[in-house]
């Protein structure tokens, strides 16, 4: 009965009542709705009485739970659960990362883009002011970063290379695989913001060869409040805790474990690595439905690389137009990231790429998950098309 109610009282955008009537959501790169199995794995485990540190019968209940969703999270990263640290959230873990390695000494210079999200670019700047040398590489017009400049700006005092898997404004990609292999060839770690690729079948931390990876569940149908940080076994021992207390997470973060969060976060995992990875190739196809709906007559520019991108992102301007107007459309969307969305400045994230402050201050975020039914897009792309067509008169 609980459950029916609990249900009941969470509005949920993605399924909507009536449907041809509520908005259709597409700003999954800020949050994305939880996957039912998800609710349900939560709800049950909101019954666990125990902390997972006790060593009594109940904390070892509630233990078996946190390490299963911790070996869920470590096979979508195709790693050792040794290697997964639970925390907050990406913020969380793209700080302690950044703070953490600062704190261990040695290397001075920390390579970078300027396109990262706001959670690795203000601990940037924090290391900045401590004495680091932080070194921002240019992106190219379509987002993606200048290979060349970051094999010229990571030297042997090098002690990291941070750039983001997947833009949340753009979806661009990285090309993590080359990054990797010129900052090994000097020495230094790397990570990588991987919140935006998690939800099409998570990041293979073996192939690609990354140090570090940050991640959080509510971008792959997890609950908001719950991350993770993948961090390699030799890449440990650099790493000092932000959160000092009980020990937990092999010292690296202390706190009670979010035992119900965490356990969503693992059934998430395990989604995530079986639908997420098998829905891609048709997200992406519905993105470009979209795009094509929305371009009648070549009425938007899009933002950012068509080829490099992960499957669910749609970054346009509507040309000559304002997005606040757009929001009649009946379609909820963001006009850049969430977090950030408050501010009336440009994008930093389309600003790096050299678009123009008008067509950057006029960009729309379109975001798909793996629930955005044709319907959803078809509905959308049509209002969205002719909000905008009724706007130009
Ligand atoms: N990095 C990226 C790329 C993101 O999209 C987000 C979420 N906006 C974050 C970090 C922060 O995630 P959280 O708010 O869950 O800590």
């Amino acid at each position: 009965m609980a459950t029916r109610a609990h249900q009941r009282s969470v509005p949920s955008p993605a399924a909507p009542a009536e449907p041809g009537r509520s908005p259709v959501y597409l700003d999954n790169n800020a949050t994305t709705p939880l996957d039912p199995r998800v609710r349900e794995a939560m709800l049950e485990a909101m019954e666990i009485v125990g902390n997972p540190s006790s060593s009594h019968a109940a904390g070892a209940l509630a233990r078996a739970a946190v390490e299963n969703a911790r070996a869920a999270l470590a096979a979508l990263l195709n790693a050792a659960p040794t290697e997964v640290v639970f925390t907050s959230g990406a913020t969380e873990a793209n700080n302690l990362v950044l703070k953490g390695l600062a704190g261990g000494g040695g290397r001075r210079r920390v390579v970078s883009c300027p396109t990262e999200h706001a959670s690795v670019l203000r601990p940037l700047e924090a290391l900045g002011r401590q004495g680091f040398d932080v070194r921002y590489v240019p992106v190219g017009r379509d987002g993606v970063v200048d290979l060349a400049a970051l094999a010229e700006a990571v030297d042997d005092d090098t002690l990291l290379v941070t750039v983001m898997a997947a833009n949340n404004e753009t979806g661009v990609l990285a090309p993590l695989e080359e990054i990797v292999e010129l900052a090994h060839a000097r020495g230094a770690l790397v990570h990588t913001d991987a919140t935006q690729l998690m939800a099409w079948g998570g990041l293979d931390t073996v192939r690609v060869g990354v140090d570090l990876a940050s991640l959080s569940a509510h971008k792959f149908h997890g609950p908001q409040g719950t991350g993770a940080l993948y961090v390699r076994q030799a890449a440990r021992a650099h790493l000092l805790p932000l959160l000092e207390g009980g020990g937990q997470e092999g010292g690296l973060r202390s706190g009670s474990l979010n035992t119900t969060g965490i356990v969503g976060a693992g059934v998430a995992a395990a989604l995530a690595a079986t639908d997420g990875a098998a829905a891609a190739a048709a997200v992406a196809a519905r993105r470009d439905r979209l795009h094509a709906l929305i371009d009648e007559h070549g009425a938007v520019e899009l933002n950012g690389s068509r080829t490099a991108r992960a499957p669910g992102t749609l970054n346009v301007t509507f040309t000559g137009i304002d997005p606040g107007s757009l929001a009649g459309a009946g379609v909820l969307f963001s006009g850049r990231s969430a977090c950030s969305s408050a501010s009336s400045a440009p994008s930093h994230v389309l600003t790096a790429m050299g678009v123009e402050p008008q067509r950057a201050r006029g960009a729309v975020r379109l975001s798909l998950s793996r629930f955005t039914a044709d319907a959803d897009v078809e509905r959308a792309g049509a209002a969205l098309r002719d909000t905008a067509a009724g706007l130009r008169g």
